[in-house]
């Protein structure tokens, strides 16, 4: 007998006759003899209307009442399968975030787990019960409720998959598994058999909403066996793993993108050792994830720097480095808006030298500038003008031939 942990994400519990279809797949895996803990989304867009709700009410509403707001949607869905699970005769019980024992740092908005404390679920699960936990929330040691950032169920789902020791921790969505790029919008994007938690970790921190970045990073730090799959069509998915056994020598496995990206460049600062501390501080301070960083002198001797942020971070982002002019010495800032990111990546890199080349022939042949540049061992990503991101992905993937490869 097998522990499995299953996690259905908003598309796959939209309704009641897909709630009803997600019931027959834990159903499926109670007959083949294994005890199942299954994570849910919250319903369809419900996350995003109670998100709308909120800005009506306040521009920027608190983030305690927002994870409130936010976490009631997971428990509208881990309730409805409860009762189809037992519509179809099976024993089951639903526990929201801190009924199921996982316990977070005390940030709202973005809080990481810290914690798994699974007796409760243990408990049920030797009573053969299918338990059913609420994705994308936690509690803090002082008892408030917390969400894992959008997207956070499928952490949920790693993180009790690690704790409970579970065999396999299968991501049940709307897409068959994990693509070379997001077949939503690109011609050509092929399914991959498998793919290495590096590999995928950069993908996800890099745009691809198949999977939560964080999700991967507890997969990769406890050798989780991973795998994305159909919720609709019972076809093999993709598999997360160590080395990805097939098309290890592949330079490029993927492509992905984000758009919403500002380049922020503080003009004339002052050229001493400690600003460029002193400037990421004071944002980091702020909770201001910068992303990709350029600094360049002037004649003169001062120093410009350029770096990237998320546009929904601009506002406060201009904020802070006002609030701190006078520390920080600059002459002016700039903010240049409607950017986005594309980026390849590969761990077949690390010894092909050339691919950052390619990739820049690549998007100067279709007339695309790029405004920034940024690279590690296995990935390179260029930040270019939004309404050029797509052609970019198209002919990335087309250059690469990523649509080919037969494995
Ligand atoms: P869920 O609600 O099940 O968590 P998400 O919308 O979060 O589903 O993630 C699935 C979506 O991720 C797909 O519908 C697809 O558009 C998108 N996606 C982005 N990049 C990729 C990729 N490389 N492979 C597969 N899907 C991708
Ligand atoms: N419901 C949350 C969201 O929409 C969490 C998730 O789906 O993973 O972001
Ligand atoms: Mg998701």
């Amino acid at each position: 007998m097998g522990l499995i942990v299953q996690k259905f994400g908003g598309t796959s519990v939209g309704s009641v006759e897909r709630i009803m279809n997600v019931a027959e797949r834990v159903k499926d895996e109670t007959i083949l003899g294994n005890q199942v803990v299954v994570v849910v989304s919250a319903m369809g867009k419900s996350t995003d209307q109670l998100v709308k709700l909120a800005k009506e009410i306040s521009p920027q509403p608190s983030k305690r009442e927002m994870d409130m707001l936010l976490t009631t949607g997971e428990q509208v869905s881990i309730a409805l399968l409860s009762m189809a699970l037992n519509q179809k005769g099976l024993e089951a019980v639903s526990f929201t975030g801190w009924q199921a024992g996982i316990v977070t740092e005390p940030v709202h908005g973005n809080a990481r787990i810290t914690d798994v404390r699974t007796e409760a679920i243990e408990s049920q699960l030797s009573h053969r019960k299918v338990v059913i936990v609420a994705g994308f929330q936690g509690i803090t040691e002082s008892g408030e409720i917390t969400t894992l950032g959008r997207g956070g169920s499928d952490t949920t789902a790693v993180a009790l998959a690690a704790a409970l020791k579970a065999d396999r921790c299968d991501i049940y969505t709307d897409v068959t598994g994990v693509y070379t790029t997001d077949p939503r919008y690109i011609k050509g994007a092929r399914q991959l058999k498998s793919i290495s938690y590096d590999e995928m970790l950069e993908l996800a921190n890099l745009g691809a909403g198949v999977l939560h970045p964080r999700a991967v990073e507890f997969a990769k730090n406890y050798q989780v066996r991973l795998e994305v799959r159909s919720s609709m069509e019972k076809i093999e998915g993709t598999i997360i793993e160590e080395e990805a056994t097939m098309e290890q020598n592949l330079v490029v496995r993927g492509v992905a993108f984000e758009d919403q990206i500002t380049k922020v460049t503080v003009l004339g600062l002052a050229n001493s050792l400690t600003s460029l501390s002193t400037i990421f501080t004071t944002l980091a301070q702020h909770h201001i994830n910068v992303d990709i960083i350029i600094q360049s002198t002037t004649e003169a001797g001062a120093a410009n720097l350029s770096f990237s942020i998320k546009t929904e971070d601009l506002m406060e982002t201009l904020k802070v480095l006002e609030d701190h002019k006078e520390l920080l010495g600059y002459e002016q800032i700039d903010a240049e808006n409607q950017l986005s990111k594309v980026s390849i990546v590969g761990s077949g890199m690390i010894s092909n030298p050339g691919v950052a080349a390619r990739m820049f022939e690549v998007l100067a042949s279709n007339q695309i500038q790029v405004k920034m540049v940024s690279t590690s061992e296995i990935k390179v990503s260029a930040v270019i003008e939004e309404e050029n991101m797509l052609k970019a992905v198209q002919a990335l993937h087309n250059a690469f031939e990523l649509s080919s490869v037969t494995e």
